[in-house]
């Protein structure tokens, strides 16, 4: 039987390496809603809606009804990318710079609204993977099986400076570490659905754990 599983946590804990490892196992959708977020975020920045210095709520809400967010399955990368009116935004998302301002972003109810309605229609279909920070809570609270991460700051902002510096040489770990402390306060203080692990939710702290010991741990919950 195909269930939904709904991962949940903080900032850089592993949430959709494991996630993309289980749905592929299991022949499951995978749905990143991080990079939905993002994609809203990207647009905003084009429009000159924030910036460092400022940033308009009202103008990204009257232009909600302008973004066009889907994901197309790439192949050769085995999972599904998130496209931005048309255009493949899965790689210019992951920037420092999109990171800085997407919590921001997500505190906007409107936002929110949009996402979790769309959200909720790719999951109608059972045999889904679903990460992000509210999907067990708000998105699917009925989801069959959930799994809150959480992991040490340090290791998660290693892991991101780690895959940061690949791209970009002059990336400073001190930069990468206070954008992860900001991000947590600002997902488990905002008063729209708040960063909390769902209460039947199994939790899985990373922190000294091997990609093949959380794999290993998460698909004996799923035939359990
Ligand atoms: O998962 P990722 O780090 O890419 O998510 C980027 C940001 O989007 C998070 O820091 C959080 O502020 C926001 N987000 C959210 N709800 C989700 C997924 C992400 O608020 N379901």
């Amino acid at each position: 039987k195909k269930i939904t599983i709904a991962i949940d946590g903080f900032s850089s804990t592993g949430k959709s390496t494991l996630a993309k490892a289980i749905a592929k196992t299991l022949g499951y959708v995978y749905i990143d809603t991080g990079a939905m977020y993002r994609a809203v975020t990207l647009f905003s920045m084009r429009k000159g809606f924030i910036d460092a210095k400022h940033f308009s709520s009202e103008k990204l809400i009257e232009s909600l009804d302008e973004i066009q967010l889907h994901f197309e399955y790439n192949g050769e990368r085995g999972f599904a990318e998130v496209y931005l009116n048309g255009e493949n935004v899965e790689d210019v998302i992951r920037s420092l710079e999109v990171s800085k301002f997407v919590s921001q972003i997500a505190e906007v109810k409107e936002v929110r609204t949009k996402l979790v309605q769309q959200q909720q229609n790719l999951g109608k279909a059972k045999g889904v993977v679903m990460d992000g920070r509210d999907i067990g809570t708000v998105v699917f609270p009925d989801a069959e099986l959930k799994v809150f991460m959480t992991a040490s700051t340090d290791v998660r902002a290693q892991r991101r400076f780690d895959e940061l510096v690949v791209k970009d040489p002059s990336v400073i770990y001190e930069d990468v570490y206070t954008n992860v402390v900001e991000r947590d306060r600002i997902d488990t203080t905002r008063k729209d659905s708040p960063l909390v692990k769902a209460e039947d939710a199994v939790e899985l702290d990373n922190s000294t754990m091997s990609r093949e010991e959380q794999y290993d741990l998460l698909l004996q919950l799923v035939r359990e």
